[in-house]
Formats: C-alpha cells, sequence, structure tokens
C-alpha cells in the first residue's frame, strides 16, 4: 500500500479514537458538574459537536500537510530525475564531439605518416635525403606516432563511453604474442637500457582475446613499468594458468606507488602527483582502458605495488585450449 494511503488510515484511526475518548471524557466531567439534566444534554451536545469539529480540522490539516510533503516529494523526485538525464545527455554529447574530433584527427595524421615513410624509405623516388634531413624526419615519424597512440586512446574512451567497445576473441599463443609486444617497443626499451624478461612456460594454454586488445593490453602495462622505472631497470613478464583463466604479471623494480596513490589508479585521466611522474609524458588514459580491456574479457586486473620498491601489475583473461 503507497505510504500516502498508511498515513491517511492512520491519521484517521487516530482521530476518531481520540474524539471518542475525548467526548466520553467530556460527557464525564459535565455529567458530574450539570445537576439540571435539559441544560446537561444541550452542553453535552455543543460541545460533543465542537470536538469533533475540532478534530476533523485538525485531521485535515493533518492530511493536507502529508499531501504536501507528498507531492514536494515527488516533484525532488522528478527534478533529480530531470537532471540526471540531462548530465546524461550532456556526457553522450560530449563522447560523440570526442569521437568525431579524434576520427577527423586522424585521417590528416594519417597522411602526414604515409608522406614521410614514403620519403624515408623510397628515397630512389623523391630524391636522396641528407643525415640531417632524414632526423627530422624520423623526430617527425616518432611524434606522428606518439600522437596516433593519443588519438586512438580517445577513441577507446568514446567507445567505452557509449558502450560500443567490441572484442572478437580467438585463441593467441600467450609467448609469441608478449614476444611480438616487446619487439615492438624496442626503442624505449633500449633508451631507458632496460632488459625485459619473460617467464612463460611453453605449453601453456593459449589466451581466448583480442587480436589486436590482447597486445594492447601488455603494451600499456610494459610501457608503464619502462616509464616509470629508473634506468637499466628490469621488467619480468610471467604468465600461467589460474584455473579458468590465464594470470599475467607484469613486475618492475621501479618507483613504486604508496596505498594512497594506488586508489583511483584505473580511474579515467588519474596520474600520481611526484617528481618522477611530473617529468614522464602521460594522459592517465591507459590505465582506464587497460582495464575496460580487461573487463569486457570477463577477466581482472590489479596491482601490488610498494613506494621506492616496484609494482606488479596482474590480470587475468580467459584460458583457450593446450597448444
Ligand atoms: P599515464 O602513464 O599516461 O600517466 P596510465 O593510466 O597508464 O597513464 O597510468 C596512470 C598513473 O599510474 C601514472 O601516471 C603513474 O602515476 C601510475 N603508474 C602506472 N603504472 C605504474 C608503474 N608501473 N609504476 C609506478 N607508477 C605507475
Amino acid at each position: 500500500m503507497p505510504r500516502k494511503w498508511r498515513l491517511t488510515i492512520f491519521f484517521a484511526l487516530t482521530a476518531i479514537g481520540a474524539t471518542g475518548v475525548a467526548i466520553i471524557a467530556v460527557n464525564q466531567i459535565l455529567g458530574n458538574l450539570v445537576e439540571d439534566e435539559p441544560t446537561r444534554a444541550i452542553v453535552l451536545r455543543t460541545t460533543t459537536g465542537a470536538m469533533g469539529g475540532l478534530f476533523i480540522v485538525l485531521f485535515g490539516f493533518i492530511v493536507a500537510a502529508d499531501k504536501n510533503i507528498y507531492t514536494s516529494n515527488i516533484r525532488d523526485i522528478a527534478m533529480v530525475e530531470a537532471q540526471l538525464e540531462q548530465r546524461e545527455q550532456e556526457s553522450r554529447a560530449k563522447t560523440q564531439i570526442l569521437s568525431t574530433v579524434s576520427h577527423e584527427l586522424k585521417t590528416p595524421l594519417t597522411s602526414i605518416l604515409s608522406q614521410v615513410q614514403i620519403m624515408l624509405r623510397q628515397q630512389d623516388r623523391v630524391g636522396a635525403l641528407s643525415e640531417r634531413q632524414q632526423r627530422c624526419l624520423k623526430g617527425i615519424q616518432e611524434d606522428s606516432y606518439r600522437l596516433r597512440v593519443l588519438i586512438d586512446d580517445l577513441l577507446d574512451i568514446s567507445s567505452i563511453e557509449s558502450g560500443t567497445l567490441r572484442l572478437t576473441l580467438t585463441e593467441l599463443d600467450v609467448q609469441l604474442e608478449i614476444k611480438e609486444v616487446v619487439e615492438s617497443l624496442e626503442t624505449q626499451i633500449n633508451e631507458k637500457e632496460a632488459s625485459v624478461i619473460l617467464d612463460i612456460p611453453p605449453d601453456l594454454s593459449r589466451v581466448k582475446s583480442d587480436k589486436v586488445r590482447f597486445p594492447q593490453i601488455v603494451r600499456n602495462l610494459l610501457t608503464n613499468a619502462c616509464k616509470y622505472s629508473p634506468v637499466g631497470a628490469t621488467t619480468t613478464i610471467t604468465a600461467r594458468e589460474n584455473g579458468e583463466f590465464i594470470q599475467i604479471d607484469v613486475s618492475d623494480k621501479g618507483i613504486g606507488m604508496s596505498e594512497t596513490d594506488l586508489s583511483g589508479l584505473f580511474d579515467k585521466f588519474y596520474r600520481v602527483d611526484n617528481s618522477t611522474t611530473r617529468r614522464v609524458f602521460g594522459t592517465g588514459i591507459g590505465l582506464f582502458i587497460t582495464r575496460h580491456l580487461v573487463d569486457a574479457h570477463g577477466g581482472k586486473i590489479w596491482v601490488k605495488s610498494e613506494e621506492g620498491k616496484g609494482s606488479t601489475f596482474s590480470f587475468t583473461l580467459p584460458r583457450g585450449e593446450r597448444e
């Protein structure tokens, strides 16, 4: 039964009960006070009527007040719902703008990259380049790659937020895929004079994952391990079976994080603020995307970290068939 009706019945019964008790009490008192029978009857009728009227008026007030509270509650709820709907609409519009702008940026960037590649690789067609010109072009190429990663990250955010992130699951060879990621990051790893150790059993089952997204998850974690470790540090990537899942641990001996730093680590645009992270380029998008990619596979991601000692990022993805 709605709250309004429960309250109304409660007040009605209370008012009737209270009126009855009051009338009996007045009758008793007046019965003792007034001697003359006709006068007593008139006085009793008048007081009974007055008290009944008074209670009806009081009851009316209570019901009216309750009705006001009830309707103002409904108005408040409707207002909050309208505000939420408006915010959702604004957020959908922002996601749409983000997606459109990112696509628009990607088209000219792809063209810049392919022109630079032609100039660097086909000098017999475009004319010989001096050492210096080649260096400049390589600089443009590297910055363009970085921009492309950033734009791809923005596109990923918009597909996560619009709920259009789709995976195509296939059975992947964990060792092979991780080796390819390490090779693709060779320049970055060499720049930091870092070493990467792979600890993956040869008979490990395959992983059921997306061909593009699996390397992306590993790349994000390995890039971070390099970025947030001192020169010459070692990162270990371990893979093993964990029930129905494959668990992968990316373990570094870098700057690590405190308990406080860890809260909100997988949130969008989150960056730990310290002297090292301020010097290292980052957007705080990588772990947000990584978490969503792992979630979309039905896996889990977590981190253990100690300030000054290093971090281990672990994630699980569904296990496939054995080799
Ligand atoms: P970005 O590296 O671009 O800032 P991420 O989302 O990948 O964004 O990481 C978020 C933050 O988490 C980083 O800014 C950094 O402070 C912290 N972080 C991530 N990985 C590590 C790591 N391996 N060691 C220490 N701090 C890390």
